[in-house]
């Protein structure tokens, strides 16, 4: 990080050496942010240089991270207990990029949190943990007793007058502990349901106190654009967007894995190139270009550039930026009810559109998977796919989530649909 690296966020991770210590952190570039921001920006300045960097959230909804910031209360933290929370329950299906920053440099998320609490100044910092992340834990509990004990958190950090701490709380593992209100909820030691918005967190969020949530790989973002300043980092991007992402592939591609990139990378360069191409044997059919969550985008739309609004343009969403690829050897139907199976499981039970709708969703699938579908089902999958993928007739965006895949599979695989009510059978055998 001395000179500006073009994979600012993964430049520091070594797997045969294991995560920095404070030294090496250092030694690369680590704290100078901190330096920085704490000796000769006011918070404002920060917001604005974050503004200016187009960083977009990357949890998957990419929210403007510096305009999010901009709705918190101003006081500063030594008058009113605000939070700085990152969130680190990666639950999304076929994502993992969070781990990856995590588990191998957990001190650059900690200096992220470091400067985003200095900026809404919130003196309080909490990392929602995914329960089964547990090499991740141990990591960030060792680099926050050694950022401690080196005077990197606590009071009054580098004579600042400006004191923030972490502290890590693991999930008991439930998917909408990753939407941002049941998050809060859960932290509260309740049962884990959202909340309607607004009030939005930035101003009444955990017990009640302005709290913003941020994603690790934006929080990871942070020392970078500090360090080397907003328009370097909004150069990085191809397109709209600043910065890099962490891209992903899964399903029978020759490398499944995770790779930085510039963000606006082509999808079809992601996985010709990084992940190798499919698998001999195999051609792609669709994938899902940002998790369990986004729409199906079919083969002719490889050449989409990976940002928000192009995948938006063509009719997905960029998510988590992390694909799941479908092959022309396993049925789509049966990809499509594995993941409403998921859904189904998974939904908190708070409102009855999701909690009764997504499991009749599921029973349909199953009866059309096996066999025993009927014409009238497909009208019913398809009233479902309209009133439950619309916003606002659920509580939060776990419905709207699961019936993206769906709907947009609805009309992507309608013959296979109709062959499966035709044939009374799955006419294709699934995951050869
Ligand atoms: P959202 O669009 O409601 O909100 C995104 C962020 O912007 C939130 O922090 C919210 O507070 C803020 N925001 C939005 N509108 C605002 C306004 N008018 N004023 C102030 N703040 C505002 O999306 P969401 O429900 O938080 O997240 C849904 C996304 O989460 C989906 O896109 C999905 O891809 C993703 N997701 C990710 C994972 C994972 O493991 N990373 C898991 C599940 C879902």
């Amino acid at each position: 990080m001395t000179s500006a690296p073009e994979r600012p966020l993964t430049a520091m991770i070594d797997p045969a050496a294991g995560p920095p210590d404070c030294a090496a952190y250092e030694r690369n570039g680590g704290w100078q942010a901190t330096r920085r921001a704490l000796g000769r920006l006011t918070p404002a300045e920060v917001i604005d240089m974050v503004t200016r960097s187009k960083l977009r959230g990357r949890g998957g909804a990419g929210f403007g991270t510096g305009q999010k910031w901009g709705f918190v209360p101003k006081e500063p933290a030594t008058e009113r207990r605000k939070y700085l929370i990152a969130n680190a329950d990666e639950m999304e299906p076929g994502t993992f990029k969070d781990r990856w920053l995590l588990e191998g440099n957990p001190l650059q998320l900690i200096e992220g949190m470091i400067l985003a609490g200095y900026a809404v100044q919130a003196g309080h910092g909490i990392i929602f943990l995914r329960g089964e992340y547990s090499l991740a834990c141990e990591r960030l509990h060792r680099a926050i007793g050694e950022a401690r004990q080196q005077g990197w958190l606590g009071g009054n950090i580098l004579g600042s007058g400006f004191g923030f701490d972490i502290h890590v709380h693991s999930s008991a593992g439930r998917y909408i502990c990753g939407e941002e209100t049941a998050l809060l909820t859960a932290l509260e030691g309740r049962r884990a349901t959202p909340r309607s918005k607004p009030p939005f967190p930035q101003t009444g969020g955990l017990w009640g106190a302005p709290s913003v949530v941020n994603n690790v790989e934006t929080l990871c973002n942070l020392p970078h654009i500090i360090a080397n300043g907003p328009e370097w980092f909004a150069g990085l991007g191809l397109g709209e967007d600043g910065g890099t992402k962490i891209y992903g592939v899964s399903g029978r591609v020759a490398k499944p894995g995770a790779w930085e990139l510039p963000i606006g990378t082509p999808l079809r360069q992601i996985i010709e190139e990084h992940a190798g191409g499919m698998r001999p044997g195999y051609r792609l059919r669709a994938l899902l270009p940002g998790g369990a969550s986004t729409a199906f985008l079919d083969a002719a739309a490889l050449d989409v550039a990976m940002d928000y609004g192009s995948v938006e343009k063509a009719g997905s969403r960029l998510g988590t930026g992390m694909a799941i690829i479908l092959d022309d050897r396993t049925c789509p139907i049966g990809m499509i009810r594995n993941l409403e199976h998921f859904f189904a499981q998974e939904s908190c039970g708070w409102c009855t559109p999701c909690r009764d709708g997504l499991p009749w969703v599921e029973r349909l699938l199953d009866a059309i998977e096996d066999g025993t579908g009927q014409e009238e089902d497909m009208d019913q999958l398809d009233r479902h796919a309209l009133m439950l993928g619309a916003p606002g007739r659920t509580f939060c965006a776990h419905a709207p989530g699961a019936m993206a895949p769906l709907s947009s599979g609805l009309k992507l695989f309608a013959a296979d649909f109709a062959a499966h009510i035709r044939q009374h059978r799955c006419p294709q055998q699934s995951g050869a």
